[in-house]
């Protein structure tokens, strides 16, 4: 079937060579749907407000006082391991693989839109009041009117935990549907809380269209829609400004003189977009976001070089969406983000599956940090940067060659503390096999 990206692109992504692609669109103006800063400021305040009852819901909370934060890592030694030296500037890791109770960036999204949704329900039935402490919905007259009410969410594994978790938590009945790619241990844990799973055969966007089809159906059931939901978005998107005050307590600048280059793996794109978007807000110009995404299912890629807002899937150009990186497997972009993300996002890279492998390897011997394949997935990021002619361009395009030095290059791991000891050990062997 024809599609209309340009040729020698094309035939790049069908015979599945890892590139560096740039956004020609990058710095066109925001469509007019884009979220405000105040939205963020929203979503922000409700994490902040509902931080009692998280503390009081998850005892492992207790000691940050319900805040859901991931540390940020110097990287010196993964800096030297990729190959990059003083002239490279400095690399640094957001640990998300390390977000309490969610173990993933799914935290982020997920927590703060059934949050939303327990508020709202509450609110409506007249259980709180607009101004009342969130912990009364960990009471009991909160528990009665959730469980009379549905949380349904359609995943590849890690939306599924982090709603599936919270929902059960808040005493919701939860129900997630899962695509082919779901790992078992992700299922057995979530049936272990008592959430409902319903597994299928067909890919995430199916998985996402069966749990939207049952929940349309039923009143009382309230749909996570990965594909196009805002409350998941800002939820993201509010991990920016505890990220810019990490940075500025490791005395970190981001300015005209110190750019901040970020790499986030990319599966439907709310997770990275969500924060792309908010980065970019804090930081204009100065920051630059780059994706990972796996050669089998670079969908954000494909929709942005596409040029449209017309869908054009991974299948369309004759790739399959298989990859090891499940929470990467995915063949459509969100219609939400992917607008968004062309005016803000700096390109694109991809990766195969061994150089996943290969990748999680380097993080855990040089980062000591035990990820998930697709948590890896942006840790070539740098190395395309700083030594690719399509990284040397963008840096002469935006007149970066003399700040190098000076900047920082932000490798956000995405997930990966809740995965079994033996699935890591499986994970480790692989990349040693690979090494050779
Ligand atoms: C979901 C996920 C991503 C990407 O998030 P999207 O919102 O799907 O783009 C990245 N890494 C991991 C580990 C994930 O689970």
């Amino acid at each position: 079937m024809s599609a209309p990206l340009p040729p020698a692109l094309l035939a790049t992504l069908q015979a599945r060579q890892p590139l560096l692609w740039l956004n020609p669109q990058l710095g066109s103006a925001l469509p007019a749907s884009a979220p405000t800063p105040q939205a963020v400021a929203a979503a922000e305040a409700r994490l902040q407000r509902c931080a009692g009852l998280l503390a009081e819901l998850f005892a492992e909370l207790a000691a940050t006082r319900g805040q859901i934060e991931s540390p940020l890592c110097a990287a010196s030694a993964l800096h030297t391991a990729l190959g990059l030296g003083p002239a490279a500037g400095r690399t640094l890791l957001k640990c998300d693989h390390a977000l309490p109770v969610a173990g993933s960036i799914k935290a982020r999204g997920g927590f703060h839109e059934v949050l939303a949704h327990a508020e709202a329900l509450a609110l409506q039935h007249g259980v709180i009041q607009p101004e009342d402490d969130r912990r009364l919905l960990a009471g009991a007259a909160a528990r009665c009117l959730f469980a009379s009410h549905r949380v349904v969410v359609g995943s590849t594994g890690n939306l599924g935990l982090s709603i599936g978790i919270m929902a059960a938590a808040l005493g919701f009945q939860a129900v997630v549907h899962m695509s082919v790619e779901a790992k078992e241990w992700k299922k057995a844990r979530l049936r272990q809380r008592g959430v409902t799973v319903v597994e299928h055969a067909g890919d995430y966007a199916a998985a996402v269209a069966a749990g939207r089809a049952t929940a349309e159906a039923d009143p009382n059931s309230y749909f996570v829609d990965d594909e196009h939901s805002l409350p998941l978005l800002l939820g993201y998107a509010a991990a920016a400004r505890p990220l810019a005050a990490q940075l500025a307590a490791s005395g970190i600048s981001v300015d005209d003189a110190h750019p901040l280059f970020v790499y986030l793996p990319s599966g439907v794109g709310g997770a990275p977009g969500g924060i792309c978007h908010g980065l970019k807000q804090l930081f204009g110009q100065n920051v630059h976001c780059f994706f990972a995404e796996p050669v089998a299912s670079p969908c954000m890629l494909v929709q942005l070089a596409s040029g449209s807002d017309a869908p054009l899937s991974v299948y369309d150009i004759g790739l399959d969406n298989r990859t090891e990186a499940d929470g990467l497997a995915v063949g459509q972009a969100s219609p939400l983000v992917a607008p968004l993300m062309r005016s803000q996002l700096s390109g694109v890279f991809t990766v195969d599956d061994d150089a996943l492998f290969r990748q999680r390897l380097l993080v855990e011997d040089h980062g000591g940090m035990a990820v998930e394949p697709s948590a890896a997935a942006a840790v070539a990021g740098p190395g395309w940067l700083c030594n690719s002619r399509a990284g040397q361009a963008y840096l002469a395009a935006h007149g970066l060659q003399q700040q190098l030095a000076d900047s920082h290059h932000l490798i956000w791991t995405t997930g990966g503390s809740l995965v079994p000891a033996e699935e890591h050990q499986r994970f480790r062997q692989r990349g040693l096999l690979l090494q050779g």
